[in-house]
């Protein structure tokens, strides 16, 4: 969706509309931005147009980001939504989201090749449910309906899983055997919410399993407990990243819930509104983990203009993971002597 920039108005102009006592500052999260499974998508995507030329087809959002599909496209990628908008036998990639076993199958019917860049810790979530499905339990998968990883993961077995929105949907929830039900979960949940639906669920069923590890990531919880951090001491604060990335929504709503005084998502700076500032000391900021940092870089700026110039890092972690990219693409990139990324992506947030 195309945005008009705002005009932006001097710390001056700014003072006289939004009065406010003591120095105005930024409180910017770290760990923010690209996750290691983000980061291995969308270098997946350059190397194939590198190695293959365009088009390269990709299924869905590569990841959850408007100006990183449209840095994309404009290199060569065309995004589609399903395998049959693919010519056949041209290259797909699949997104960081994961498909479905159906998905696979529709692109092998059409002699697609195929390169999946679903994140490793998707793919661990749709280990979990085909290993208990084969065990012949009942699933109980914590997620948004309608949400591609949901999609993906349920469709590993589907006819052992239930999809549980949230607590709403908890008393819904009926299985065939009451000692033989785990939950496994989307990994960009709001971590504390999740809980609580596993909480309601077991009061229905008190052998309810968890699963093996969490399926709500360490990027997913790491950027929710540095934004916890930062919400109680923040009169507003703002979360870089799109409308449909889970992530970043659910940061909107840990921040308000950890006692910032407002919080609002943009994709990019000149969505910000001055009327936002009234009153407002300290601005929180974050971003989700498809978001590269150079959006952020813009949001920072157009803060200093208002007059928050002074910006203090509140770390909470630090990540170090990289995933290595698609086994498909490591062979190519291997046959063509192409070392330049090794077998790794970038670090988070580069
Ligand atoms: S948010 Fe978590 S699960 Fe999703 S791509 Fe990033 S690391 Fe993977």
């Amino acid at each position: 969706m195309p945005t008009v920039p705002r005009r932006r108005r001097s710390p001056q102009e700014v003072s006289a509309a939004a009065p406010v006592s003591g120095a105005r500052r930024v409180l910017l999260a770290a760990p923010r931005g690209y996750c290691a499974g983000v980061d291995r998508a969308v270098i997946a995507v350059e190397k194939a147009l590198e190695a293959y030329g365009p088009p390269i087809y990709v299924r869905k959002q590569i990841v959850h980001n408007l100006h990183v599909v449209h840095t994309l496209e404009e290199k060569g990628a065309i995004f589609v939504d399903e395998t049959d908008e693919v010519p056949e036998g041209a290259r797909l990639i699949f997104s960081a989201h994961g498909v479905s076993p159906a998905v696979v199958q529709s692109a092998k019917d059409r002699n697609l090749q195929t390169i999946d860049a679903t994140c490793p810790l998707v793919t661990k979530v749709h280990k979990e449910a085909v290993r208990f499905a084969r065990d012949d339990f009942d699933i109980l998968l914590i997620g948004h309906e309608g949400h591609e990883e949901v999609e993906g993961t349920y469709g590993e077995a589907p006819e052992h899983t239930q999809i549980v929105n949230g607590p709403e949907d908890v008393d819904k929830v009926v299985v065939r055997d009451p000692d033989k039900v785990i939950w496994l979960s989307q990994t960009t949940l709001s971590v504390d919410e999740a809980m609580h639906t596993v909480n309601l669920l077991r009061k229905r069923f008190p052998t309810l399993q968890d699963p093996p590890s969490d399926d709500i990531c360490y990027a997913t919880s790491n950027r929710q407990a540095a934004i916890k951090k930062i919400a109680p001491e923040a009169d507003l604060v703002l979360v870089v990243g799109s409308a449909n990335s889970s992530n970043s929504v659910r940061l909107v709503e840990v921040a308000l819930e950890y006692g910032a005084k407002a919080s609002y998502r943009v994709d990019f700076a000149n969505e910000i509104d001055e009327s936002w500032f009234e009153g407002v000391a300290t601005v929180g900021v974050t971003s989700g983990a498809s978001v590269p940092e150079n959006l952020v870089q813009e949001v920072l700026h157009l803060l200093a203009d208002y007059g928050y110039g002074d910006v203090e890092e509140v770390v909470t972690a630090q990540e170090d993971i990289i995933f290595s990219l698609p086994k498909e693409i490591r062979a190519t990139l291997k046959a063509m002597g192409d070392t330049s990324r090794g077998l790794g992506g970038r670090r988070a947030g580069a």
